[in-house]
């Protein structure tokens, strides 16, 4: 039996998309109810009942009515995108929204890339997702190229993770006490990151990056910090300095609020330059305690380690007895199964994950060599705590999700790989067509579209891009149905539910994109 991959929207109510259970997008064995579901599928395909009753002129004429998508059918889907008509989405719900929601929130958000000021225009709210594909208030629906900011990886609502999430719900949601769940999901990451002997369970990345800097402090008794510039480490104060994501997007050289002694011991370094590290501890003798850095940037847009320069960090912190900070909190479990550490060969004295660890709930992770982490309180005098660490319906959510994928590497990672590269170069093509300039920077599944001629392996060559274009080439492709991260200062990401129905889709909406960035 052919393996599916199916997308259900019922009817349309009030003008609203309401979507029902989906089909698990690979192969559903760990769970049961959706491979009934599946074969019922197959039977009405082969029976020709979906074929008979589902027609491009119907898509067109009914675009929220019953679209079901499978393999088979990807190219009637996709036609029937794109041949939607091109007047303007309605935006009104969404717009009601965010008016509402700026009545509670600053800028109307809870997190600030989520508001749409770099690149002009007001954010859809979303009323739900299912694999591949967001759908707003308006019932607009967009292929997903930010995937929750990295951690839907298998897709949104994947069957598994639902049910993984619902299952534990109904034994409460927190005890604030042991559950063998956490260990459960610590063998799966020491499984993945051989680096990690020992970590603890928090509830964001920025937790984890933080406390990972607090116990590098008490390991090398320094205080000074080492970072890159355009790297972002999740908000802590002396992690702000120069930092990439929306402190970069903003143009804001570090935030308000962090004491210049704080932020004096953070040093910001050129990515990919080691005679600046080299530097930076020639004049900082025995004072740094750590370098911390993104392996594979992705929060000042998407940027590869240059060959060597990985291995280098690695030499010069263990000459200098400094640690070496290798956040993973994106590249962990996307880039490869062991993220970039796998990748690159790398080994690292401390690790921090987040995003795909927690399957969309909150959870980071910290941890690395068991002599540094048996500094931890209760072992040790460095102290970190958190009320909902360990949470069970996150360690649930990542068990399910971290599962699938060990189960599944050696499919998953080449799909991600060729999905990834098929979309990425197929729009970088329809620049060159276009004559925009463009520079295409990828690792696996998560890229940038930089609108400079480039190269781009630094975050001053990133600066160098056209913000403005980039920005008219969002609004376009959002309007096409194509919904990525809106600032030219991350990487976008896709996942296993994105196949070549996506990928079409996607290059068609770029065709039209490229025009609206030259006419303007
Ligand atoms: N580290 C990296 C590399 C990140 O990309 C992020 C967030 O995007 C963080 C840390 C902070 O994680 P969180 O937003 O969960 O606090």
């Amino acid at each position: 039996m052919p393996r599916q991959q199916t997308l259900h929207l019922e009817r349309c109510k009030g003008g609203k998309a309401q979507p029902v259970p989906a089909v698990a997008p690979q192969e559903p064995a760990h769970c049961p109810v959706a491979k009934d579901a599946l074969a019922v599928e197959n039977d009405q395909q082969t029976a020709g009942i979906f074929l008979g009753t589902h027609t491009v002129a119907d898509a067109r004429a009914e675009p929220c009515d019953s679209i079901r998508r499978s393999r088979n059918l990807r190219g009637l889907y996709t036609e029937a995108i794109m041949n939607s008509p091109t007047q303007a989405l309605n935006h009104t719900r969404s717009q009601a929204l965010q008016q509402r929601a700026e009545r509670f929130f600053p800028g109307g958000v809870n997190s600030p890339v989520r508001a749409f000021r770099a690149v002009g225009g007001a954010p859809p709210f979303v009323e739900s997702a299912q694999g591949a594909w967001l759908i707003d208030a308006d019932g607009n629906r967009y292929i997903d190229y930010f995937g929750s900011w990295g951690p839907m990886i298998l897709g949104h609502a994947f069957p598994p993770v639902v049910e993984a999430i619902e299952r534990a719900a109904r034994n409460s949601a927190s005890f604030g006490a042991s559950t063998a769940a956490e260990a459960d999901l610590a063998e799966r990451v020491v499984a993945c990151f051989p680096a990690i002997e020992k970590m603890r369970f928090v509830s964001s990345g920025t937790e984890a990056t933080m406390s990972a800097i607090r116990l590098a402090r008490a390991a090398t008794g320094r205080k000074i910090i080492v970072k890159f510039e355009g790297c972002y480490h999740g908000h802590a104060d002396g992690l702000l300095v120069k930092a990439g994501s929306g402190v970069a997007t903003f143009g804001i050289p570090g935030s308000a609020g962090v004491p210049e002694e704080i932020a004096s011991l953070t040093l910001a370094l050129p990515y990919n330059n080691l005679d600046a590290v080299e530097a930076a501890f020639a004049a900082h003798p025995g004072a740094i305690a750590a370098i911390i850095l993104e392996p594979v940037v992705g929060n000042a847009g998407c940027i590869a380690p240059a060959a060597g320069y990985l291995a280098g960090l690695r030499a010069i912190t263990a000459r200098e007895g400094a640690l070496l900070i290798v956040d993973e909190v994106m590249t962990g479990f996307r880039v490869a199964l062991g993220g970039a550490l796998e990748l690159y060969k790398l080994d690292a004295d401390l690790v921090t994950l987040g995003k795909i660890v927690g399957g969309g709930l909150p959870v980071g992770v910290f941890g690395g060599k068991r002599k540094f982490m048996d500094m931890l309180a209760p072992l040790g005098p460095v102290y970190q705590a958190g009320t909902l660490s360990g949470n069970p319906l996150a360690m649930a959510a990542g068990i399910a999700t971290v599962s699938y994928l060990q189960e599944h590497a050696a499919t998953v990672y080449p799909q991600l790989e060729a999905t990834a590269k098929a979309v990425a170069e197929g729009v970088a093509a329809e620049a060159a067509k276009a004559g925009v300039p463009l520079t295409l920077n990828r690792v696996g599944a998560m890229w940038t579209w930089f609108f400079t001629p480039g190269p781009v392996t630094d975050y001053d060559q990133a600066a160098k891009s056209d913000t403005a274009a980039f920005g008219r080439f969002h609004h376009a492709m959002l309007e096409h149905g194509v919904w990525l991260p809106p600032s030219q200062f991350e990487a976008a990401f896709l996942g296993t539910a994105h196949g070549e129905a996506e990928e079409t889709a996607t290059i068609a909406a770029a065709h039209e994109a490229f025009k609206a960035v030259q006419a303007e």
